[in-house]
């Protein structure tokens, strides 16, 4: 897998003016996978430039141009795609059984679906005055800044970068650092495609430095970032002197309830797979279950018993369901967050000892808490991890405060076979997505983004476009006569 990793600036693949680096580790044995460029403000302020000189060619370069630029891309990554979907696997420890079935092939429909749905979107007419004609013509915002985080390295950014570019902005793309190979991969297939010169600059570097360079940079118009809430408020605060918009997809601690009448197979399945899923490194995970006393000593049982179940190892391994974190330092706060809950009275349903030969990895076995206290930080918290708290709960009226009662607003589903009572809690539940007799299913046609502390931005679907787009609002008077409410006394 060696390979000498570069960043793209101004059309370049090229190192840092300081020449510095850093190493990518594999989650799963803590050996150096790569080791790539770690930036400076400098090269921010050399892809700002760039990006800044290339907005007058890209957005008037006409949109199916654009549009078959994206295949293109798209089509290279598939063309590489094994290469791809090793290297996302060894630098954040996703199973080959997801990265293969889902991370590569993803990031290829992202491309095409953004292409196509690009080219349908238009501005509004307006009919507000008989003697005008008005509109809202799209522009694109300038030169937009992507951060992105390490669960879905490759898709997350492409999921950024295919609508940004289709609408007509250039753009600066710093990926998360403990996986940033794919996405330096790509800036490799952004020049065979040939992209024009400072349409995408992609850099690597902390993102305490590289990252705050890019949202303090007077260039940039605006910027969109998907992580921690924490980092998400930080940048936010950087953003304010400016007034310069920050679309935010952040945290989650999402809610699964279990109602009496639920199909148990579903439900029993659902929880298992949408928990643990990815080690739980989803923003969308749920990891509290609310689960209706009739029901709630069975969907327990089976619950653990299928976790029980699911083989945790290797990521490599064709047959591991589940890897390992994405670096130790998660697995250290998974297990905080298990060992308080434990210390404050939880019962632990589920917790397997960890096998001898994945000690040295970042692994966390699947964790099943019995929680009594919803204010607890276990159920509070995103762990971002496969630790998850079940409560009982003993009247449907109850669960909406419960779910409600959170900082967090991403996710939730409602598990019954009555849909009309599930559709009313779902919808006094203040999320983002509120699925029924399902969880975590998210496709490009969908939107996805949260509510409260969990950001108020949509990824994907038509209203992702908005995203990248201003509405500049149009007003043309039919004839030259004035029209104003002063006109009469004017003119005396
Ligand atoms: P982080 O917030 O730690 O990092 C995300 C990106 O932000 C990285 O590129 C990181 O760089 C950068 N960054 C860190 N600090 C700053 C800063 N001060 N200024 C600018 N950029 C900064 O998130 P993780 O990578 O740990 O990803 C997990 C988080 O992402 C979870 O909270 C998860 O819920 C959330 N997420 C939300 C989704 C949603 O749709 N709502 C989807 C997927 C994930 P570096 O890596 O160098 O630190």
């Amino acid at each position: 897998m060696s390979h000498d990793y570069k960043i793209l600036i101004d059309g370049k693949l090229t190192k840092p003016v300081k020449g510095g680096t850093m190493d990518v580790i594999n989650p799963h044995d803590n050996s150096v996978v790569a080791t790539v460029p770690r930036c400076t403000a400098e090269d921010v302020a050399a892809a700002v430039e760039a990006a800044t000189r290339a907005k007058a060619v890209w957005r008037n370069t006409y949109i199916g141009e654009r549009a078959e630029l994206l295949f293109k891309i798209a089509a290279l990554i598939r063309e590489n795609q094994d290469e791809l979907i090793a290297l996302e696997t060894a630098q954040y420890g996703g199973p080959v059984m997801k990265t293969s079935r889902f991370d590569i092939p993803s990031a290829v429909g992202e491309f095409e679906f953004m292409a196509g749905l690009g080219r349908a979107h238009t501005g509004l007419t307006i009919s507000a005055d008989p003697t005008a004609r008005v509109m809202t013509f799209k522009e694109p915002l300038g030169v937009v800044g992507l951060i992105t985080p390490w669960n879905f390295p490759l898709v997350t950014a492409v999921s950024k970068l295919a609508p940004a570019l289709i609408m007509g902005n250039t753009v600066v793309l710093k990926p998360a650092s403990c996986a940033p190979l794919t996405v330096l991969k790509m800036a490799e297939y952004i020049v065979q495609a040939g992209v024009p010169a400072g349409v995408v600059n992609i850099l690597t570097g902390p993102g305490n430095e590289v990252g705050e360079a890019i949202v303090t940079h007077p260039g940039i118009d605006k910027i969109n970032f998907t992580g921690d809430s924490h980092v998400g408020k930080r940048i936010m605060s950087l953003a304010a002197p400016r007034v310069m918009p920050v679309a935010s997809e952040l945290g989650g601690k999402n809610a699964f309830i279990v109602l009496d009448d639920a199909n148990l197979d579903a439900a029993v399945e659902g929880a298992t797979y949408s928990a643990f899923f990815n080690s739980g490194q989803n923003c969308g995970s749920p990891s509290r279950f609310y689960v209706q006393e009739g029901i709630y000593d069975e969907f327990v049982k089976r619950f653990v018993a299928a976790a029980s179940k699911i083989t945790v190892g290797d990521p490599t391994d064709p047959e591991t369901m589940m890897g390992p974190l994405a670096y130790m330092k998660c697995r250290e706060t998974a297990e905080k967050f298990v060992g308080e809950a434990i210390r404050e009275g939880a019962k632990v349903l589920l917790r397997e000892p960890l096998p001898k030969e994945l000690e040295g990895g970042a692994y966390v076995m699947p964790t099943i808490l019995e929680m009594y206290d919803n204010k607890a930080h276990y159920m509070q918290e995103e762990i971002f991890a496969p630790c998850v708290g079940v409560m009982k709960v003993k009247l449907p009226e109850d669960i909406a405060a419960l779910v409600n009662d959170c900082h967090y607003g991403l996710s939730s589903s409602v598990w019954s076979s009555d849909y009309r009572k599930a559709w009313l809690l779902c919808e006094q539940l203040k999320v983002g997505t509120t699925w029924i007799n399902q969880h975590l299913a998210i496709v490009p046609e969908t939107p996805w983004g949260g509510q409260k502390e969990s950001g108020w931005t949509k990824e994907n679907s038509v209203l992702v476009l908005e995203e990248y787009t201003y509405h500049k609002h149009m007003w043309m008077n039919m004839d030259d006569t004035p029209h104003t409410f002063w006109e009469e006394q004017i003119r005396l």
